[in-house]
C-alpha cells in the first residue's frame, strides 16, 4: 500500500457528460487510464470507432450514450450506464454551452437555453445519480464550475449565472450527501484552449489581455484538468466535501 493507491480507480464506473471532446474528454482518458470504466454522454460520437467502444481501461469509452442534455430523462441516462456497465460511482456534470451577447440582446431563447443545459442538466443528473449512490452509500460527484462562478464576466449573463448556479447546488447537495458517503465537488477552470474558447483566441486583443493577465502566462489545456477530477473522484478525496477547485494558472489569485 503506497499513498497513490487512494488514487486509483479499478472497478469504478463513471459517466461523464461531453466526453467525447475538450475538458470532458481529457477527464474521461483520465478517468479510465486511472482505472475506471467510462460512459461518455455527447450528441456528437466520441472519437473511438465503435468496434472500439468496451476497450475498458485504455483510455478508450466504455459506453457512448446519445443524448442532448436539452431534451432527456436523466433516470434513463443512469439505468443505461447501470445496466450495461453494473453500476455508478462516478458522474462528471462537464457539458455546458456559452451564448454572447450584451444582456439588453439575450434572448429568452438563449437564457434558456444556457440554463437549461449548464445548470438544470446538472442539477437533474445529480439527483438521479445520487439516488443510486445515495443507496450504495458511496459515490463522487464532479460539476464543472467556471471562473464566472466567481466573477461575472463579459457579455455572458445567463452563463455566469448557471454557473454561479452550479458552485451553489454543488454546495447544497454537498451538505446533504457528505455524511451519506457521497461526495460532491467542483472543479472551477480557468482560460482553457477548446471549442468553447475558440472565439476568444481568435480574437487577439482579447488573447493577448487574457494571457497577460494568467500568471502561468498561458492558456490551460483540458489535459490540466484530469488530474484534480481524478483526485476528486477517487478514496484521496473522501473527506473532500463542497469543495471548487480552482485549476486556473493563477487567475483568481492575481
Ligand atoms: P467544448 O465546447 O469543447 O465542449 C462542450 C462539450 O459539451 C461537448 O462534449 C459537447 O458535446 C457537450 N455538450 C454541449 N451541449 C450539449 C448538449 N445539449 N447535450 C449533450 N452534450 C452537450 O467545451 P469545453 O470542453 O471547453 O467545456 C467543458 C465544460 O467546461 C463546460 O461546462 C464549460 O462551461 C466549462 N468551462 C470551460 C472553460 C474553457 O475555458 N474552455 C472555462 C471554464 C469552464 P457535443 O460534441 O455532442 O456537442
Amino acid at each position: 500500500m503506497t499513498i497513490l493507491d487512494p488514487f486509483r480507480l479499478d472497478g469504478r464506473v463513471a459517466l461523464v457528460t461531453g466526453g467525447n471532446r475538450g475538458i470532458g474528454r481529457a477527464v474521461a482518458v483520465g478517468l479510465a487510464s486511472a482505472g475506471a470504466s467510462v460512459a461518455v454522454l455527447s450528441r456528437s460520437a466520441p472519437p473511438e470507432r465503435e468496434e472500439q467502444i468496451g476497450n475498458v481501461g485504455s483510455g478508450a469509452t466504455a459506453q457512448w450514450i446519445r443524448g442532448d442534455l436539452a431534451d432527456f430523462d436523466p433516470g434513463a441516462v443512469v439505468g443505461q450506464v447501470v445496466d450495461s456497465l453494473g453500476r455508478l460511482d462516478i458522474l462528471v456534470n462537464n457539458a455546458g454551452i456559452i451564448r454572447r451577447a450584451d444582456a439588453v440582446d439575450t434572448t429568452d431563447q438563449d437564457w434558456a437555453d444556457v440554463i437549461g443545459v449548464d445548470l438544470d442538466a446538472v442539477f437533474r443528473l445529480c439527483r438521479a445519480a445520487g439516488r443510486v449512490m445515495l443507496a450504495q452509500e458511496r459515490g463522487s460527484i464532479i460539476n464543472v464550475a467556471s471562473m464566472l462562478s466567481f466573477q461575472g464576466g463579459i457579455r455572458v449573463p445567463a452563463y455566469a449565472a448557471a454557473k454561479h448556479g452550479v458552485v451553489g447546488l454543488t454546495k447544497a447537495l454537498a451538505n446533504e450527501w457528505a455524511g451519506r458517503g457521497v461526495n460532491v465537488n467542483a472543479i472551477a477552470p480557468g482560460y482553457i484552449a477548446t471549442d468553447n474558447t475558440a472565439a476568444l483566441r481568435a480574437d487577439a486583443r482579447r488573447d493577448a489581455a487574457i494571457v497577460e493577465r494568467i500568471p502561468a502566462g498561458r492558456w490551460g489545456t483540458p489535459e490540466d484538468l484530469a488530474g484534480t477530477a481524478v483526485f476528486l473522484a477517487s478514496d484521496a478525496a473522501r473527506y473532500v466535501h463542497g469543495a471548487v477547485i480552482p485549476v486556473d494558472g493563477g487567475w483568481l489569485a492575481r
